[in-house]
């Protein structure tokens, strides 16, 4: 069965049999039509956020991340103010249509001081502000919406529910903490952000069968998948065979498997806004965002922290583009997207989901 098809149906054995595939004709044929369909449904540009890393700072334990509460071997640091709205006059003087402000799970991180900082955001730039500060209280959700905030980046991680809470350790929950929190910020007029990370020990591909049919459930505005990176101070990255499952259930973090997903994805989603991500880039450092972008994806997220912190927010090792400049990213990645015949994007680069919406609310 074709791919269009396996998801349309929601035919599981089908879309797992892709997921599987190894014959490079047959996976010629999902990454063109990947290609076709986000170029007829999202164009040839590529929109660049301009990811701020404000806080390496974090209160939770997820087995996965570098930035653990657990991980004493890390120095910790919190951007000031004017270090923020520096970065985001930056992100507008280079002419990228959004900045991301992203952190740790950091209660530190004053609401107040978000709010002020995403006012003025808005009043001096023209940029779309997107949050990725992890579960935050609903009240705080709902002042920064007030305050300007245009979209809420949450990764799900993975749909399995006891995979989750095996690796994002938190209270007991019959139903998936961020999903929930996922329907809470579509509700508070965010638009929404999630993804999944490829290759979680203890992922199987029926899990990433369920991933895929609840981005479009959940109708996505961007959806990031990178693939899982082990992390030497974390216990994922130091133990993963006490969370392996059967060698043929086990999904490898893999370059090949984040390809067959972006490309799915895009099918699936087929206006959704999907970002080569840096993890990628972090696997094959040549030419791994190029592919991403080849098979699906219309998004890049060019790293806008300042030189002294980028290497602190070391959520995995060896983080692509980690010892450069805003100004190296910025030069780098318009080139990659240059040459590929790509066209940089122009305006905020709001997913086709959000544009409908808003005209309808007119
Ligand atoms: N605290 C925020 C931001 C986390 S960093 C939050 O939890 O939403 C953003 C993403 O990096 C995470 O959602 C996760 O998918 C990814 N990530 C974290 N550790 C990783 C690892 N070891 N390998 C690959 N991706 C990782």
């Amino acid at each position: 069965m074709n791919p269009v098809q396996a998801l349309e149906r929601q035919a599981r054995p089908e879309i797992e049999a892709w997921l599987k595939e190894t014959r490079p004709e047959a996976l010629a044929e999902l990454y063109a039509a990947a290609d076709q369909t986000r170029r007829a449904e999202v164009g040839d540009e590529v929109h660049l956020r301009g990811l701020i890393e404000i806080s390496n700072r974090c209160d939770r334990q997820c087995l996965y991340c570098g930035l653990r509460a657990g991980n004493d071997t890390l120095t910790r640091y919190t951007m000031t103010r004017g270090e923020i709205l520096a970065c985001a006059r930056q992100a507008q003087a280079y002419g990228y249509g959004t900045v991301v402000l992203q952190s740790g799970e950091d209660a530190g991180l004053d609401t107040d001081l978000i709010s002020e900082l995403i006012q003025t955001i808005k009043r001096e730039t023209a940029l779309a502000v997107t949050l990725s500060l992890g579960e935050r209280a609903i009240s705080e959700l709902e002042r920064w919406k007030a305050a300007g905030a245009d979209r809420y980046l949450l990764r799900f991680e993975t749909s399995n529910l006891e995979l989750y809470a095996a690796i994002h350790p938190g209270p007991t929950s019959h139903q998936h903490p961020r999903v929930q929190h996922l329907r809470r910020l579509r509700e508070l007029g965010y638009e929404l952000g999630s993804g999944v990370m490829v290759g979680i020990p203890g992922q199987t591909y029926a899990d990433l069968v369920n991933d895929l049919l609840l981005f479009k459930e959940l109708e996505l505005d961007m959806i990031g998948l990178g693939p899982w990176i082990a992390h030497a101070q974390t216990p994922l990255g130091r133990f993963p065979e006490r969370f392996l499952v059967e060698p043929e259930e086990q999904v490898p973090a893999s370059e090949d498997m984040v390809y067959k997903l972006i490309a799915l994805t895009r099918l699936a989603c087929p206006g959704s806004n999907i970002p080569a991500t840096t993890a990628l880039a972090t696997i094959n450092a040549r030419d791994g965002r190029e592919l991403g972008l080849q098979r699906g994806a219309n998004i890049v997220m060019p790293i806008m922290t300042p030189v002294q912190y980028r290497r602190l927010y070391e959520i995995y090792p060896d983080k692509a583009c980690a010892d450069e400049s805003s100004e190296d990213c910025r030069r780098c990645l318009t080139g990659r997207i240059l040459r590929l015949g790509r066209t940089l994007g122009s305006g905020r680069g709001d997913s086709r989901r959000s544009i409908t919406t808003k005209r309808l609310a007119c």
